[in-house]
C-alpha cells in the first residue's frame, strides 16, 4: 500500500470550508488505497496573531515561551481537521510534535529536527486511521516545545515524509505550483512542470517563500519527491525532484528577499583571525550571513560587508557591539533599507554572459546595484528596497523567464526516462538516524591555477558593472567568481572577480581599458591563488560552515581574498602556497560531516 504525506499550509485550512475540503483531500486519497498521514499548519494568519500577541505583551518575549505560543495554531488545525475527517465518516487522530516523537536541538525559534519516531505513526495508519500531525512544531530533549522557524511546516510534511519512505509528499498550498518568481509580485512569472532540487533549495534560500529552504534539504537528500500544488484545484502543479526542467536554460528562476539589511564593520586590520572574530559570534546566534565580501581599504585595513535578514539585524549589531573592539575594527555601519534580488539555475556555470546580461537587466532599469556575489548556481545583488520590485522584474524580462524553454520536458517525460533505472541513489543509508538535519558534505576540493583582477575606485552608479563584464565578455574572458563590495562611505566601489590564470594578461589589458573609459582609480590582481570549494547541502543555513571554513584558515595564517556562498557550495579563494595544507585540514575538521566516499 502506498504512503501519502499531504501538507495543507495557513491559507488551505483558513476556515471551516477549507479544513473540510482538506480533509475530503485526504479522505479521498485514503479511498484510492493510500495510507495517508496529513501535515498541517495554522488556520489562515493564526502565527501572526500570535506573534503580534506576544510583541503587545513584551517587548522582548523569552524564545521558549514564543515557541510554547506560536505552536498553538498547529495544535487548533490539526484538531480540527480530524475532527472533520471524523464529522465526514473516516478515523483520523491528531498528534503534536511531540505525539509524533519530532525530536529536535533547543534552538527556539529555529530548531533543527534530530530524529522522528514513526512506530506511533505507523500503529495509527494500520489501524485505519488518517493521521494528522501539526506541522513546525517539535520537541527538545528536556520536552520544551520548539518551533522550526516561519514556514516550518514543509520541512515536518517532507522529513515524515523521508522516515516514513513515503511514496509521494503532496505540499497543496494557495499557488498551483512553484513559478519563476512570486506570481504576486509578478503576474507575469510562469509556473514550471519541473524544477530541481538544487535550484528550489537556492531559490527558496534567496527568498521564494513558496517551500521552506529547510524542507529542500530532506528531500535532496532522502530523494523524495515533492509535488506543489493548489488546495483548490485537482490540477497537477510543479514536481521538485533531481532533474532540472531544461538542460539549456541559464536561469531557471529568480527571487528577491525584500527585507535585507547590509552591515558593514569598518578598519578591520587584516590579519587572519580577524573574520572569524565576527562570524562566529554571529553565527553563534544561528544568524545566517549572506553576500559576504571584504574590501581591503589603506594601511592594512579592511571593510566587511555582508547581508543580514532585518528580522535578524537587531540581533546582529547587538552581538557585533561586542566584537569591534576586541578586534580592533573602527565601527559599524548598517542599512536596513535594501532588498536581495537573485537569479538562480543550475546550467549557468558553463555560460558567459549570465552576469552582464543580469547587470545590464538593472542599468536599464535604472538600479543602482550595491554589492554583487555569484556562486556557481546563482548571481545575487543588493539594491535600494525601493527599486526592488523594479529590479525583479527588469531580471525576469530580461531571461525571458515568461518563456518555457525549447528543450523543456514536462514531469511525465522525465519519469518515462527515468525508465527501469534506479532512481538517483537516495543518502539515507548513509545518515545517522539521530541527526536527520545534521551537516552533509558531499566534497572539499581545490581549483588551482587561478587570477583574481580587482578594479578599485569604481564608480557607485548604475551601468557600471554592466558594461564592465560586457566588454570583458566580448573579449572572449571567461569569468568565475564576482564581488562588489560595499564601499558606499566614499562613494565608490570595488570590483574583483576570478579568472584562468592563463587569461591573466588579457584580462589585465582589458580592465586597464575600462579604468580608462570610467575614471577608475586603479587594477590590481592576484596570481598563484586557488578556489576552495565545500560542496554539501544546506550550507549557508548551517551557520556553522563559516566558522569552520574560517577557523581553519585563520590557523593556518591564511587569508581569503574572496567568498562566495550558495546553499550548495562556499567558495573561498586563497594563496595557491597554502592551498594543500588548507584542503587537508579542512577535511579533518569537516571530517564527521563529510558522507563516507566523498572527496
Ligand atoms: P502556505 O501557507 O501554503 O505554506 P505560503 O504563503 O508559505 O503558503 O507559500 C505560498 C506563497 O508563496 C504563494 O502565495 C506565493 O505568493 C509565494 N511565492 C513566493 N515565491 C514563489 C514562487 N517562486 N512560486 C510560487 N509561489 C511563490
Ligand atoms: N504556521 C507556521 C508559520 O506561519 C508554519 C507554517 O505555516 O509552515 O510560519
Ligand atoms: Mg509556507
Amino acid at each position: 500500500m502506498s504512503l501519502i504525506v499531504q501538507k495543507f499550509g495557513g491559507t488551505s485550512v483558513a476556515d471551516v470550508e477549507k479544513i473540510r475540503a482538506a480533509a475530503r483531500k485526504a479522505i479521498r486519497a485514503q479511498q484510492q488505497g493510500n495510507r495517508v498521514v496529513m501535515v498541517v499548519s495554522a488556520m489562515g494568519k493564526n502565527t501572526d496573531v500570535l506573534l503580534k500577541l506576544a510583541g503587545d505583551v513584551s517587548s522582548h518575549p523569552p524564545a521558549r515561551e514564543m515557541d510554547m505560543l506560536v505552536s498553538t495554531g498547529e495544535q487548533v488545525s490539526v484538531a480540527l481537521v480530524a475532527m472533520a475527517i471524523d464529522a465526514l465518516g473516516a478515523k483520523a487522530v491528531s498528534l503534536t510534535g511531540g505525539q509524533i516523537g519530532m525530536k529536535t536541538d533547543d534552538s527556539f525559534s529555529k530548531a533543527r529536527i534530530q530524529s522522528i519516531s514513526t512506530e506511533r505513526i505507523e500503529r495509527l495508519l494500520d489501524e485505519g486511521n488518517i493521521v494528522v500531525a501539526a506541522g513546525f512544531q517539535g520537541i527538545d530533549d528536556d520536552l520544551n516545545i520548539t518551533t522550526l522557524g516561519r514556514g516550518g511546516s514543509d520541512t515536518t510534511a517532507v522529513a515524515l515524509a523521508s522516515v516514513l519512505g513515503a511514496d509521494a509528499c503532496e505540499i497543496y498550498t494557495d499557488v498551483d505550483g512553484v513559478y519563476t518568481t512570486d506570481p504576486r509580485l509578478l503576474p507575469e512569472a510562469r509556473r514550471v512542470d519541473v524544477i530541481s532540487y538544487d535550484e528550489m533549495l537556492e531559490l527558496a534560500s534567496l527568498g521564494a517563500g513558496v517551500m521552506h529552504n529547510r524542507s529542500i534539504e530532506f528531500a535532496k537528500k532522502f530523494n523524495v519527491p515533492i509535488h506543489v500544488r493548489s488546495s483548490f484545484s485537482d490540477a497537477e502543479g510543479t514536481m521538485i525532484v533531481a532533474e532540472t526542467e531544461s538542460q539549456t536554460a541559464s536561469v531557471c528562476g529568480a527571487a528577491m528577499t525584500p527585507s535585507e539589511a547590509r552591515v558593514t564593520v569598518l578598519g578591520v586590520p587584516d590579519v587572519p583571525g580577524k573574520s572569524l572574530q565576527v562570524f562566529s559570534a554571529i553565527a553563534a546566534k544561528k544568524i545566517a550571513v549572506d553576500m559576504v565580501v571584504q574590501n581591503v581599504g589603506l594601511e592594512g585595513r579592511a571593510d566587511i560587508s555582508f547581508t543580514v535578514r532585518q528580522e535578524d539585524l537587531q540581533t546582529t549589531l547587538k552581538t557585533l557591539e561586542g566584537v569591534v573592539s576586541d578586534v580592533g575594527a573602527d565601527a559599524v555601519t548598517y542599512d536596513d533599507q535594501v532588498s536581495k534580488v537573485s537569479v538562480v539555475g543550475v546550467n549557468m556555470a558553463k555560460q558567459t554572459n549570465v552576469a552582464s546580461t543580469m547587470f545590464r537587466a538593472l542599468a536599464d532599469a535604472g538600479v543602482n546595484i550595491q554589492m554583487i556575489t555569484t556562486s556557481e548556481i546563482k548571481i545575487s545583488t543588493l539594491v535600494p528596497r525601493s527599486q526592488a520590485a523594479a529590479a525583479l522584474r527588469a531580471v525576469h524580462q530580461a531571461f525571458s523567464l515568461h518563456q518555457k524553454p525549447d528543450d523543456a520536458k514536462s514531469w511525465h517525460q522525465i519519469r518515462s526516462e527515468r525508465g527501469n533505472r534506479a532512481d538517483v541513489d537516495s543518502l539515507i543509508s548513509r545518515l545517522q538516524a539521530d541527526a536527520l538535519e545534521a551537516l552533509t558534505l558531499t566534497g572539499i576540493s581545490l581549483t588551482k591555477e587561478q587570477a583574481r583582477v580587482t578594479l578599485h575606485g569604481v564608480p557607485d552608479k548604475p551601468g557600471i558593472a554592466a558594461d564592465m563584464f560586457e566588454t570583458i565578455g566580448e573579449a572572449g574572458i571567461f569569468v568565475d567568481m564576482i564581488v562588489q563590495g560595499y564601499d558606499g562611505e566614499d562613494g565608490s566601489t570595488s570590483v574583483s572577480f576570478t579568472i584562468n590564470d592563463d587569461a591573466i594578461d588579457h584580462s589585465i589589458a582589458v580592465g586597464k581599458e575600462i579604468c580608462k573609459k570610467h575614471g577608475m582609480r586603479d587594477i590590481q590582481s592576484g596570481t598563484d591563488i586557488s578556489k576552495i570549494t565545500v560542496s554539501g547541502i544546506g550550507l549557508r543555513s548551517h551557520t556553522h560552515v563559516g566558522t569552520i571554513l574560517f577557523k581553519q584558515l585563520a590557523d593556518l595564517g591564511i587569508n581569503i581574498e574572496m567568498i562566495g556562498t550558495s546553499e550548495l557550495q562556499v567558495n573561498a579563494v586563497i594563496a595557491t602556497e597554502k592551498a594543500d595544507a588548507a584542503t587537508e585540514q579542512l577535511k579533518k575538521a569537516f571530517a564527521a560531516s563529510l558522507e563516507s566516499g566523498a572527496v
